[in-house]
């Protein structure tokens, strides 16, 4: 899945590599995909608009791949389980997928769904009601994201309310791009059991958990993004997970006891059940 690490190294690479090719054709929708967030154009007018478009720059925001079109328009890609990548001929294209834009140099990129994700035309001036950029989650890589917001974001949590440190750190308030698969490594390398209470963390773990997100996603980016994710090169990134489901059963780096798995709020955690305690 794309998540914020991901979503960063992707853009970065289409600024790299696609900047100035203009679009020959655009296809969408070969393999129809229920998941696949198309928005409000229709397959037929994505061809037709993008054809004759060129690349004019890519960003992120959050677990979203944008990449602009001439001035006007943008194409809107990552939020979930996609393939995205360049194709230097049309050897390497796959028999299916849900974009496929020839260059007018024969170069390709395509995007193919699993799980879910987006395949989506927006205008540009329309990029404010975008429904699945989440611009009500700080970004962990913006200014505001202090220790001092983080500590009042966990403050905020009203006084009956449970809220986990899982909860907390991807729906409410949540992290901007964050998701099950980057948190399992933040939560082990910061001591903090996934469904700890958030309001039992006591400042010193407040310290570590921030530092930890901050640390740890930073090394992520650098690293071209996890090993369990590929860039447009097809080449998965180099940061080597600690959590993930190979490492259930195997014993913990640190202490040496097994590493656990759960189904919890939609989705598997992994943790070692000594040095992620879940109460103090
Ligand atoms: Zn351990």
């Amino acid at each position: 899945m794309i998540e914020l690490p991901e979503a960063i190294v992707i853009s970065k690479q289409i600024n790299e590599t696609l900047i100035g090719k203009t679009i020959k054709s655009a296809i969408r929708g070969q393999t129809p995909h229920k998941f696949a967030f198309i928005g409000k154009h229709s397959d037929e007018e994505v061809s037709k608009i993008l054809k004759g478009k060129k690349i004019t720059k890519s960003w992120s925001n959050g677990n979203i791949i944008l990449v602009q079109l001439d001035s006007d328009y943008l194409l809107s890609l990552g939020c979930g389980g996609e393939r995205i990548l360049y194709h230097k001929q049309d050897k390497t294209i796959p028999k299916k997928h849900q974009l496929l834009l020839e260059f007018n140099d024969q170069t390709y990129l395509t995007v193919t769904v699993s799980g879910w994700g987006e395949v989506r035309l927006i205008e540009l001036e329309n990029i404010d009601n975008h429904p699945h950029i989440q611009f009500n989650k700080i970004d962990p890589f913006s200014e505001e994201f202090t220790f001092k917001t983080f500590e009042e974001l966990i403050q905020k949590i009203p006084e009956k309310k449970k809220c986990s440190a899982k909860k907390f750190s991807i729906t409410d308030p949540g992290l901007r791009g964050i998701g099950n698969g980057v948190i399992q490594d933040i939560f082990f390398l910061s001591e903090i059991h996934p469904k700890r209470e958030m309001k039992s963390l006591i400042k010193e773990e407040q310290k570590r958990l921030y530092q930890t997100i901050r640390n740890e996603l930073h090394k992520m980016v650098t690293l071209g993004g996890r090993d369990s994710e590929k860039d447009i090169f097809d080449n998965f990134g180099k940061y080597k997970r600690i959590m993930h489901s190979k490492s259930v059963d195997t014993p913990c780096p640190i202490c040496g006891i097994l590493i656990k798995k759960q189904q919890y709020l939609g989705g598997t955690i992994y943790f070692c059940p000594s040095c992620q305690k879940i109460d103090r």
